[in-house]
Order: structure tokens, then C-alpha cells, then sequence
């Protein structure tokens, strides 16, 4: 196959960029990206290959500590690993009823905000919990991509957020399961979720900051809780992690609504994470359920 024939050849020949100027030829071709998406972003472009993926160094902290670094993700998509990747493109037409019982018991209550580089991560009070077929899960963190990973009938959108949580009660040597709930966003209305915290970002990475609940007018973030009630309505299909390992014990539960944020809090986010989405996946016979 050619990419494995081209495996060993420096990855800015095969992209002919020439070494010397790869950050800033990669940055200008990034904004052009991004200006493409937001101008139609109801379009699927192939601008994907240029996109960051991160590196995770935990298998039990999604996206923490992680490093965009994404070379190998690129030379030999789906040859390093099992056939249950994500993301993935989902075929509405396709999906089956699957009818999961689902049910939560979320507060919300955001305790800090991360700026880790490659994105923003909202750290919730202990707590939460979202039980899925009798199956319990342990909220963990909650974070963004630009553009979306998922994508829904071939449409990709400007924003996905994550909201990961791991099985309870799991032993140490039993690979880590998550359940992680995708929202996809498209340009519209200021979302008020995000507009209560995206004053607390932190400007540089690495850095964290507190969020005093009681500066922020409705600290219980009932928007979120309303974000959550839209569980009845999604896509069900296991996956993977979408940075590496890649891990294949994920349940991925896409939301069928496309939520709204406004450009500038996209953008903000972007300006931030810069574009941290890992390209499709091949879905091979896998089923995806309502
Ligand atoms: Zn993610």
C-alpha cells in the first residue's frame, strides 16, 4: 500500500513542507482551514489532514498532559490498532433502535478551568454519575474539539464537546472504560454554558484556575443539566479514544441535536486549542443504535 511504502520518509516531504518553515506554514495553512469551515463548515473538507490530534500520556486522563503530536496518526490510519476507532462519520439512515436505558445524576458544579494547550478542560465537584444500562459511570472531565470529530451524514461541524466519564468500581488491571457523551456545535446563538466560563480560560497553557462558584450568577450551570437532558435523543456506537492510545473500550454516546455557540466563543476556544480533531475512521461492520 502506498502510505506503508512511504512510511519511512520524513512526514514533511511526503506534505512537502519544507522542514525549516513547518510552524509557520502549518499556522498560516491552519487559519485558512479554519476560515474555510467557518465560512461552510456544513461541508466536509479535507482540510481533516491538517489537523492536530494530541498525544495522551495516561490512558486514564483523557486529553491531560497530552501533547499535540500527531505524525503517527497520520502515516498508518487504521493499521496500528483494531477496527472499533472513532471518530467516526455516522449515517443517520443507518441507525438502529437501540433503546438504552439511560439515566444521570449530574450538578454541574464546575470546580476549575484548564488551559492545556491542545484544549479547555472544565473539571466538575466530585460526584456526578451517569448511569447507563444499569451500568454506572463516574464523570471525569469535560472538553472541546475544533472542528468536530464526529461527523453526522457527512456534515462536519465548527465545535464538538466531550464529556467523559470512566466505569465505576473498575479493578486497576481492567483496561479503563469510558462512556463519553459528544455534543456537536454549529454557529448561531451565544451558548450561555460556555459563556460561564469562558471569562475564566486561562490565557496561558498549563495553567488552571479556580472558579469561585459564587462569582458566576447560576453556579449550579443548569444549562448544562439542560444540555444533559438531551440524552434521549442520540447515537449509540462503541469506539475508541480519540487520542492515542486510541484505546477501543469507549461507548460513544452522540447527541442527535446540534447545539449553537456564537463564532467568537468558537473561535475563542479555537484560538486556544488551535485544531485538535482526529480524522474519520473507517466504521467497518459496526452498529450504531438510536
Ligand atoms: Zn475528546
Amino acid at each position: 500500500m502506498r502510505l506503508y511504502q512511504h512510511r519511512n520518509v520524513p512526514i514533511h516531504h511526503r506534505f512537502g513542507i519544507h522542514p525549516d518553515s513547518d510552524k509557520n506554514r502549518m499556522k498560516n495553512e491552519k487559519s485558512t482551514i479554519i476560515k474555510k469551515i467557518y465560512k461552510q463548515f456544513w461541508i466536509l473538507g479535507l482540510g481533516f489532514l491538517l489537523l492536530n490530534c494530541t498525544q495522551e500520556k495516561n490512558k486514564d486522563d483523557v486529553h491531560q498532559n497530552a501533547k499535540p503530536n500527531s505524525q503517527s496518526d497520520y502515516l498508518l490510519p487504521g493499521l496500528d490498532h483494531g477496527l472499533l476507532q472513532s471518530p467516526i462519520n455516522i449515517l443517520s439512515k443507518e441507525a438502529a433502535t437501540g433503546g438504552h436505558t439511560i439515566s444521570l445524576n449530574f450538578t454541574g458544579e464546575i470546580d476549575k478551568v484548564e488551559n492545556l494547550g491542545h484544549t479547555v478542560q472544565l473539571d466538575l465537584k466530585p460526584g456526578n454519575t451517569i448511569t447507563v444500562d444499569r451500568r454506572t459511570f463516574e464523570y471525569k472531565q469535560m472538553h472541546f474539539h475544533t472542528p468536530s470529530e464526529h461527523l453526522i451524514d457527512g456534515i462536519t461541524y465548527p465545535m464538538e464537546m466531550h464529556v467523559v466519564n470512566t466505569l465505576k468500581d473498575q479493578q486497576e488491571s481492567e483496561t479503563t472504560e469510558y462512556l463519553v457523551l459528544a455534543f456537536l456545535v454549529k454557529m448561531g446563538e451565544e451558548n450561555t454554558f460556555i459563556a460561564h466560563f469562558i471569562d475564566q480560560i486561562p490565557k496561558e497553557e498549563g495553567e488552571v484556575n479556580e472558579i469561585d462558584l459564587n462569582a458566576l450568577t447560576d453556579s449550579k450551570m443548569s444549562n448544562a443539566a439542560n444540555l444533559l437532558k438531551e440524552l434521549n435523543s442520540y447515537y449509540y456506537y462503541k469506539g475508541s479514544l480519540t487520542t492515542p492510545p486510541h484505546t477501543e473500550s469507549v461507548n460513544w454516546l452522540v447527541m442527535k441535536r446540534i447545539f449553537e455557540a456564537s463564532p467568537e466563543q468558537i473561535l475563542r476556544i479555537n484560538e486556544i486549542e488551535g485544531d485538535n480533531a482526529r480524522h474519520i475512521q473507517a466504521r467497518y461492520e459496526r452498529d450504531i443504535s438510536e
